[in-house]
């Protein structure tokens, strides 16, 4: 039996649809820029098969998702009109766009959808019960929908309306075509014992955010690499200062009692040993500085290319790679060798290889290296959480 079947969920093509209301539960919250244009449109594109899925079965399709963080309000930047405008580009069809996701209005919209017809709700969050996991609010939602499909992996791992009390509300239900492959490729790093050649590559900038994967993955891997701001604290734990590079002084005793455990279970933790560095973040200056000879007045935003060579070096042996979080301030050419180049190093291992984290498709499009990957999740928390306890409550719910 293979994870997926142990976890007793329908996935959508198993489901009864035909010419039903498919009440589809996506992930748009795509990158914006400071304009608030839409920099990618990678996770529109990845809940096409299930979008083209219920279209083949003559559905009513009623797509809905959050974006951004509006916190209850109406903040026009953060409205999901756009995006039905871009699904009508790609499913080469007309995609309805209603003003709001729940009321009489939006009912209407939902009532009047014809067989094979595609409706986008506004924001879920526009709405503050949403995040609050309202029942209330899950009830008006579920009027909408005859089956409930959960598509939003990225979201999966949080307790709010349309994820939780909704699928609650409703007896047909089951996973998308983008769940069950994020399912499919995770789980393969589920039950792995050291010495099988589990590696993983963190980076990013909160260590918080992080700790939650880094303590389990303790138990299962042969090696970690660390990169990234995170790394600075980590640093710091082992008494080595960065100049003006950020450190989140309360973490350090984290980064210690991890440093330990890992030495403890013989887990080989590294962590960079050069750093591209800088003035600001926004110079594009750039030198080249040790852990033994950084300026005071410098701060670190990429690692280094003797750590690179390290870490490239380190990959022999790896047959599983779990990769969350730049090594660097990516996002900027000057600060993007580290990532990119390790990066390329991963994709052209022979080994099943797991990207994660929002930026993480950017980064990997960056590196030219997208498609290299055996799978690239579309979700950074969910994905650390479900390899964690092995499910999440978004799927528990859809049992
Ligand atoms: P996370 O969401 O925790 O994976 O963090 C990703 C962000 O960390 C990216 O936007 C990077 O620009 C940022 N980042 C990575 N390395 C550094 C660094 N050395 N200094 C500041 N920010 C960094």
């Amino acid at each position: 039996m293979s994870f997926i079947d142990t976890l007793n969920v329908k996935s959508i093509s198993e489901l009864a649809i035909r010419e039903k209301r498919v009440f589809i539960r996506t992930d748009y919250n795509i990158p914006l820029d400071n304009e608030g244009n839409i920099t990618n449109i990678n996770r529109i594109e990845r809940t096409l098969p299930t979008i083209k899925h219920a279209l083949e079965h003559n559905s009513r399709v009623i797509l809905a998702s959050h974006l951004g963080r509006p916190d209850g309000d109406r903040d026009p930047v953060y409205s999901l009109e756009p995006i039905a405008t871009i699904l009508a580009e790609v499913l080469e069809r007309d995609v309805f766009f209603f003003e709001d996701c729940v009321g009489m209005g939006a009912q209407q919209m939902v009532r009047d959808l014809k067989p094979g017809q595609v409706l986008v709700l506004e924001n879920l969050r526009f709405n503050p019960e949403e995040k609050k996991n309202s029942a209330v609010f899950a009830r008006e939602l579920a009027k909408m929908c005859d089956v409930y499909i959960n598509d939003a992996f990225g979201v999966s791992h949080r307790k709010e309306a349309s994820v939780n009390a909704l699928p609650l509300m409703v007896d047909t239900k089951g996973m998308g075509l983008l769940m069950k492959t994020e399912i499919e490729e995770l789980s393969k790093l589920i039950g792995l014992k050291r010495g099988e050649g589990f590696y993983s590559i963190i980076g990013g900038a909160k260590v918080l955010d992080k700790i939650a994967i880094i303590r389990p993955l303790l138990e299962v891997v042969d090696r970690i690499m660390i990169g990234g701001a995170m790394s600075y604290t980590f640093l710091a734990a082992k008494g080595i200062k960065l100049g003006k590079s950020r450190v989140e002084e309360d973490k350090i005793s984290i980064a210690r009692e991890i440093i330990r455990g890992a030495e403890a279970r013989g887990v080989d933790l590294l962590l960079p040993i050069d750093h591209v560095a800088a003035d600001s973040i926004d110079s594009v200056e750039t030198e080249i500085y040790t852990n033994d000879n950084f300026p005071q007045d410098k701060m670190a935003l990429d690692i280094g290319p003797e750590t690179v060579k390290m870490y490239v070096d380190k990959l022999e042996g790896c047959n599983y790679m779990l990769w969350n979080g730049p090594m660097g301030v990516f996002e900027k050419e000057q600060f993007a060798k580290g990532s990119i180049s390790l990066a390329k190093a991963v994709a052209n291992l022979d080994a099943h290889t797991v990207a994660g984290g929002g930026d993480s498709v950017s980064l990997m499009k960056k590196a030219g290296v997208k498609d290299l990957f055996t799978h690239i999740s579309t979700g950074g928390g969910a994905s650390l959480e479900f390899l964690k306890n092995n499910t999440l409550p978004g799927i528990d719910v859809l049992k």
